[in-house]
């Protein structure tokens, strides 16, 4: 343009009249050759009309009236008057080139040609590349659903796996199939069919992220392509999860033309780089996967491989039991003590979780707890957990163990309850037992997520007299100016660290420095995972304070505790 006709300042305004007539402006000051800033506005139903009545172009200036937003990005560059050339495709205005100038300007006739000639021609550029744009969007897309169709699919899986060769991460295929559309068809006709693809479609994507890929494949067939997991072990429970909720979502009727259709689905699911390699395996194998769902009795999910398909259906049903082992008094509590390095007295009991499954015996607690985590079943059960580490507390109390503290494990889902602080305030006073018999531990990590946050519960705690440990510490990466706003008592060392510590010169080196770090803050510090009498001699010449490990005893149960107490003093 400013090789046509003279200007200062000049814009580019697109006009998105599918996005509440958003405008994204492109501005460019000719003057000091400036790079391209880049703005956004709204354009109001009044400005966008005169655009559109005066096609031919507008004369606009700062002194006479207020100015339209599109311009303000020139006006704040120096322009006093502009010169607005609307481009208007189809009857709509898709673009407005905008010059801006320093001082009033009367412009010519052949000022005005030339630069409306220029607006001209790049409305035809424009138009040329919507129409590509249509033609591209014709040839990947469904056109009953709008959904991207087999051939975008295979674009986007092929792209997904190119990125997941290089990072190393895994996807999951997810093929799903309605079970009764033929009927559907057959019945209701046509239309209604169609209308039921089109709802599907939207339910689908709902339990969607932007980075996954749904599509419609044909029939009533489609497939989604979940992206971007670091290990099998997310892969597997997130996909499990977005199958849970898909199947959910069917269990819905539709509302098709006020009539109420009800249609379920199979699903079947690939997984790279376990079940295929290209995008046709994967494809081609969730396929098969899908039609074993079909023959389990549809309405269902099964993967590809039998592995997979075993570990998600022993997830599934570890989910059921847990959530019927609270009413059936399936958990129990089991305590380990902290002893006092000097005395080699315990100070302290932590209460871990053991359950007692009918059948498999005891399950610790690493195998189920994250999965409580995930399902949100950690709230009721460690709710259970706190009161009867409490009523314990109280009774080994009231049994004369003065100086018992009981330790409970905060998970983070669990930390992070807004009802948590009274929740605890209400079993303490329930019980009547006093605050500072109780102790909280929650790792590091958990107290690192949202420190302020994290801060401001513990200090109500504390102020109620309730100790806080920062368990698994090390193994974290806690910021030193936050450690020292944390209002703990106690840095507990990771089990990690302890294991080598007589072997291992650099373990020892860092124990040695968390100890000397914890006493300048005036915390104190416990190990854990403590197993033999070299390990126990290192941690008492540093001046470790308290211990906690096989070597004194595991985890026992509220009687073996009990009969532990009543001797209250380990040998030399
Ligand atoms: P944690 O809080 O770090 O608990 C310490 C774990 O180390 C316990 O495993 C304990 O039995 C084990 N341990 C103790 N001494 C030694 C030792 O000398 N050597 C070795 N190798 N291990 C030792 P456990 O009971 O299996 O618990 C595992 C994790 O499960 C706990 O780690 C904690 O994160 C979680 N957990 C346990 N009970 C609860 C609970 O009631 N609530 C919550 N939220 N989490 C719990
Ligand atoms: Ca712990
Ligand atoms: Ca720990």
């Amino acid at each position: 343009m400013n090789d046509i006709v003279s200007q200062d300042y000049i814009s580019m305004v697109v006009i998105k009249s599918s996005h509440n007539n958003a405008c994204y402006i492109y501005t460019r000051n000719e003057l000091a050759k400036e790079m391209i800033t880049v703005d956004t506005q709204e354009i109001t139903s009044l400005e966008y009309q005169r655009l559109l009545v005066n096609q031919n172009y507008i004369y606009v200036c700062d002194y006479q009236q207020i100015l339209p937003g599109y311009l303000l990005s020139l006006k704040k560059l120096g322009a006093v008057c502009f010169l607005v050339l609307p481009i208007v495709l189809k009857e709509e205005v898709s673009a407005i080139i905008c010059l801006g100038y320093r001082s009033l300007l009367t412009v010519s006739e052949e000022y005005i040609f030339l630069s409306r000639d220029f607006a001209n021609r790049v409305a035809v550029a424009l138009s040329k590349a919507s129409w590509e744009e249509q033609l591209y969007h014709m040839a990947h897309y469904d056109a009953l659903t709008g959904i991207p169709n087999r051939l975008l699919l295979k674009d986007r899986l092929q792209q997904s796996l190119a990125r997941a060769e290089r990072q190393n991460s895994f996807i999951a295929v997810l093929f799903i199939d309605l079970d009764r559309f033929k009927y559907v068809n057959d019945s209701l006709g046509h239309v209604i069919g169609d209308l039921l693809l089109c709802e599907v479609a939207q339910r689908l994507s709902r339990n969607l992220r932007s980075e996954d890929t749904i599509s419609r494949l044909g029939g009533d067939e489609f497939v989604i392509v979940i992206s971007q997991f670091e290990n099998i072990k997310e892969s597997l429970s997130i996909t499990t999860k977005i199958a849970n909720k898909i199947l959910a979502e069917f269990s819905m009727p539709f509302n098709i033309n006020n009539r109420e259709i009800f249609s379920t689905a199979s699903i079947g699911i690939a997984c790279y780089p376990s079940d295929g390699q290209t995008t046709d395996e994967l494809i081609k194998n969730s396929d098969s996967a899908m039609y074993h769902a079909k023959s389990k009795g549809k309405n269902n999910y099964q993967f590809y491989s039998k592995i997979l398909n075993d570990v998600a259906l022993e997830r599934l049903e570890m989910e059921n039991n847990l959530r019927y082992a609270l009413e059936r008094g399936e958990f129990e509590l089991y305590y380990q003590p902290k002893v006092e390095t000097r005395s080699k007295r315990i100070c302290g009991a932590e209460a871990l979780l053991r359950w007692n499954h009918p059948q498999k015996g005891r399950v610790s607690p690493g195998q189920f707890i994250p999965l409580c985590e995930e399902v949100g079943l950690i709230i009721p059960i460690s709710e259970w957990i706190i009161h009867t580490a409490c009523m314990q507390a109280k009774h080994w109390q009231d049994r004369g163990f003065l100086s018992l503290t009981v330790a409970v494990n905060l998970s983070p889902l669990q930390f992070r309850q807004p009802d948590l602080i009274q929740k605890v305030k209400n079993i303490i006073d329930e019980i009547g037992m006093t605050a500072n018999r109780l102790e909280f531990e929650i790792t590091e990590s958990t107290a690192m997520e949202d420190i302020d946050e994290a801060i401001a519960t513990m200090d109500i705690f504390k102020r109620m007299g309730i100790f806080f440990s920062i368990d698994d510490f090390g193994t974290g990466y806690s910021s030193l100016s936050y450690l020292k706003r944390f209002p703990v008592n106690t840095l507990k060392i990771d089990q990690s660290f302890i294991r080598n510590i007589h072997i291992n010169f650099e373990d020892a080196a860092i124990v040695k420095s968390i100890v000397t770090l914890a006493h300048s803050l005036k915390f104190a510090v416990i190990a854990e995972g403590v197993e033999t009498k070299e390990q126990f001699d290192f941690l008492k010449d540093i001046g470790c304070d308290e211990i906690q490990g096989y070597l004194f005893s595991p985890p026992v149960s509220v009687d073996e505790f009990t009969n532990l107490l009543s001797h209250n003093k380990f040998d030399d």
